[in-house]
This record gives structure tokens, C-alpha cells and sequence, in this order.
């Protein structure tokens, strides 16, 4: 048996104001190429840059919230090599001391966070062009690098996943792997003993299902080298959607043939002199993390822990989940049966109607759908109907209820009238009912609702049913 050794490189591009060295707008939604560039960020020999702070702050809030370590004393360094989308020959890192070292996500461990640059972006057209574009040279990006201690791609996808989420509620990038705004390489070996085994890094994967992939591809591919008799040598290779497979790209360099050395344009730090990077602060602001919303949600409010990771996901839904529970009107009970609206009808609903979702639900919408329901005036049909309808027109509950004649007779005489006919009615049934066989009741329940079309309370006529038939 082969013990599996993963470990992850994880780059995001941090959401700024302005990019890292310059003042340049960071603006990733930016269509026309070239066009947020000064001589700085295009690597004009003799422009100066200047860092940034918001972009250090932003990594420290990350390095806060996995628990890592901050550094006291940081740099920044040279990494040089050669690559049209780098224009100075080299990239601007921080090699020796990385603002954040350790922390973890659940129990894998995390070596380091640290800030660079991103670079250019190259662009390579059908008609055998290359263009390169030079808006996403010098975003900050932070790397984040675990150690190498993942042994599965189900694991490597747990972390990724937690990560952006983290990424997310701190409010420090979207994150999106299809958008290259996050982007994942996977460093891998396998070994019979103790000893790592020779390391492959796989790069391109644009979503965490091709992590997962890349991985148990890359693993058995590994495996079979090894089984053969061959050695597994030490390289970068892709993935290769088309084909789902990972394929050599080159030979890796190792880290000495990047000849790093810190750079002279950039000041170095002392965190601790510095009163916006102090780690107590830092910590204090933290917004509320997924962890934690995970606690609060079992804990104060019982829900299922499929509802919550489809809202932890979901940041807007989740955000209109907190704000109704936080209505002072809204009844903590109620927690789940807003949960579940929000979490089965409402996707599809928001599939379809988009950011429009949001503008027509409303907190007071939904915090008034579940109270009527809860109080048994609608149906839970009716209050799909009631949301759907909102979702596409706008609306109250309470106006579409009655427009659309939803609210249930929750009227005990006439729901007793009812029960009365339809006993009258179905005398076979009624005979089966006493001789034992109590789950026909829910046919007459049926009858009931057909006949009132749908306006009758079910659990009420159920109620009365029962009690007239004793
Ligand atoms: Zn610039």
C-alpha cells in the first residue's frame, strides 16, 4: 500500500481598492485590456513602487482568523525568472518571512501566509497571437500553503472549500475558482515507507471538483509508474479537462534557481510598531467566521446541518436568514421553518429571478410567510405560491394571500361542518376506520381538501374528522 501525501498552494486575489506597488484600481469586473496600468505595475525600469497597506491588513485578517502566527519582522523579496506576463524579469514575494506562519482549517495545518504580486495576464488568440494584458499584473494576491499533510482529494476539497468560505465572510475576496480569482496547485507523492516520495505539482484546475479529479488520477498514474518499475519524476504538469487527465507541462525549478534576495524599493516592517497591523485589534474585528456560525445554528436554533452549509454557501441567502433572525418580532422556534424556505424553494427561485430575488424578499416578506404559516392561515403550498408570486411581482403576504384566496379555514365550525359531510359521505370508509385501520383517515383528509379547494387547514379537518367519527 501506498501512503498519499498531498499538500496544497492556494493563491487568492485579494479584493483592494488598488493594487499592491501602485494606485492603481484593482477592478477584476475591468474589460478593456491595458487599461488600469501605470509604469509601475507595467515594470518600466526606474518607476518606484510603494506598497500598499490594505492589501498586508487583509492577509493578517486571514492569518487571524485560522489562528496562524504574525510575523514580528517581514519583507518583501525578488523572485525572478523569465515569462513575457512578468515584466520586471522578476515577481515582488516575501520568501523568508511571510507575514502569517502556521494556523489551520479543521486539523490540517497550514505552513504559511504570505503577500505578492499577481502577474499579467497572456492571451493566446485563435489566430495564433499573444497578447498580453497587464490590468491583473500587480493585484495582490495572498498564498496560503499547507503542509503537507493531506492524504485525500476529498480532504484537499474540504479545505479549499473552507477556505473560500472564510475568504468570503471576511470580505477579503470572492474567491471564485472559475474565475481565476482563487486558484489551486496541488503538490503530490506517493511512498511505500516513511520517506516522502518524489513530487509532482499539478496546476489549472479551475474548480474543486478537478482538485478532486487531478488528484485520484494523479494518484493511480503514480502508482503505476512506480508499480512498473519506473521512478515518478519530479515535474509540473496540468490538467487536461478534455482528455481528464494531468499532463507534463516542465521541469520544476527549485527554489535557489529563483535567486530571491529582499527587494531594496520596499521598506521592511515591524508589525508590532505598527497600531492598524496589532494582532489583538486584528482579532477583536473579526466578523463572525464559518465555525462559529456553525455553533450558533445547531446550538441556538436546532437546525439541520444540511440547511446550514447551504446557507454558509450562500452568502446572500444567509445574510437575509440572519436578518430575519434578527427581527425582534421573529420567534427563534421558527428558526428551521425559515430554513426551509429559504434553503429548497427559494434557490430555485433565485435561479430564476436572479438579484431581482432580493429586491421583492424581503426580510418582512419572509418573516411574514413563516408566521403565517406557523399560525396555520396558509398552507405550506401556499406559502411556496405566496414567495414565488412575490419573487417575480413584488407584493405583501398578507395582500397575496388574499388575492390569490390562500388562507386556509382555520374556522372551527364550518372546518366541523366539513368533517360531518364528508363522514356523511363515505360510509366504507368510515366502517374501515372502526374496524381498526386508522391510516384511511388521511383519504378523507384528501376528500376534505379537494373540497374546499385546497382553503382548509389539513391538520384542523384531520382533527375534527377524528373527533366526529369517535
Ligand atoms: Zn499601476
Amino acid at each position: 500500500m501506498y501512503k498519499t501525501t498531498i499538500g496544497l498552494e492556494i493563491h487568492a486575489e485579494l479584493s483592494t481598492n488598488s493594487k499592491l506597488f501602485c494606485g492603481c484600481k484593482n477592478d477584476p469586473n475591468e474589460k478593456e485590456p491595458n487599461s488600469l496600468v501605470c509604469p509601475v505595475c507595467m515594470g518600466y525600469p526606474g518607476a518606484m513602487p510603494y506598497i500598499q497597506k490594505e492589501a498586508m491588513g487583509k492577509v493578517l485578517k486571514i492569518g487571524s482568523a485560522v489562528s496562524g502566527e504574525f510575523a514580528d519582522f517581514t519583507e518583501f523579496d525578488r523572485k525572478h525568472y523569465f515569462y513575457p506576463d512578468i515584466p520586471k524579469g522578476y515577481q515582488i514575494s516575501q520568501h523568508k518571512h511571510p507575514l502569517i506562519s502556521g494556523g489551520k482549517i479543521f486539523d490540517i495545518e497550514i505552513e504559511r501566509i504570505h503577500l505578492e504580486e499577481d502577474t499579467a495576464k497572456n492571451i493566446h488568440t485563435e489566430t495564433g497571437e499573444s497578447l498580453i494584458d497587464y490590468n491583473r499584473s500587480g493585484v495582490p494576491l495572498m498564498e496560503l500553503v499547507t503542509k503537507p499533510v493531506i492524504r485525500t482529494g476529498e480532504d484537499a476539497v474540504t479545505f479549499v472549500e473552507e477556505l473560500q468560505l472564510i475568504l468570503r465572510m471576511l470580505d477579503v475576496s470572492m474567491a471564485r475558482m472559475e474565475w481565476g480569482e482563487m486558484r489551486v496547485e496541488v503538490n503530490i507523492s506517493i511512498s511505500k515507507n516513511e520517506n516522502f516520495g518524489d513530487k509532482v505539482e499539478i496546476k489549472n484546475l479551475n474548480s474543486t471538483k478537478v482538485v478532486k479529479k487531478a488528484i485520484e488520477y494523479e494518484v493511480k498514474r503514480q502508482e503505476e509508474v512506480l508499480e512498473n518499475g519506473g521512478i515518478v519524476s519530479q515535474e509540473t504538469r496540468g490538467w487536461n479537462e478534455n482528455k481528464q487527465k494531468t499532463e507534463s507541462q516542465r521541469k520544476k525549478e527549485s527554489s535557489h534557481e529563483y535567486r530571491y534576495f529582499p527587494d531594496p524599493d520596499i521598506p521592511k516592517f515591524k508589525l508590532s510598531l505598527i497600531e492598524e497591523f496589532d494582532q489583538k485589534n486584528i482579532k477583536k474585528e473579526l466578523p463572525k467566521l464559518p465555525k462559529d456560525i456553525r455553533a450558533d445554528f445547531k446550538q441556538n436554533y436546532k437546525l439541520k446541518e444540511t440547511d446550514v452549509e447551504i446557507l454558509l454557501h450562500n452568502q446572500n441567502l444567509l445574510n437575509l436568514f440572519c436578518d430575519v433572525l434578527s427581527e425582534q418580532s421573529f420567534k427563534k422556534e421558527d428558526a428551521q421553518t425559515l430554513a426551509n424556505f429559504l434553503t429548497s424553494d427559494s434557490i430555485s427561485l433565485i435561479d430564476k429571478f436572479q438579484d431581482f430575488f432580493y429586491t421583492n424578499i424581503t426580510k418582512d416578506v419572509l418573516a411574514g410567510v413563516v408566521s403565517m404559516f406557523t399560525d396555520n392561515k396558509i398552507s405550506s403550498r401556499g406559502a411556496k405560491d405566496i414567495l414565488a408570486h412575490i419573487a417575480e411581482f413584488g407584493g405583501s403576504p398578507s395582500s397575496v394571500a388574499e388575492e390569490k384566496s390562500l388562507y386556509q379555514q382555520s374556522d372551527k365550525k364550518s372546518i366541523d361542518k366539513l368533517a360531518k359531510e364528508i363522514i356523511e359521505e363515505n360510509p366504507t370508509v368510515i366502517e374501515q376506520i372502526k374496524n381498526g385501520n386508522e391510516s384511511v383517515i388521511q383519504f378523507l383528509v384528501g376528500k376534505g381538501m379537494q373540497k374546499s379547494k385546497g382553503s382548509t387547514n389539513p391538520q384542523l379537518l384531520k382533527n375534527a374528522l377524528k373527533s366526529n367519527i369517535k
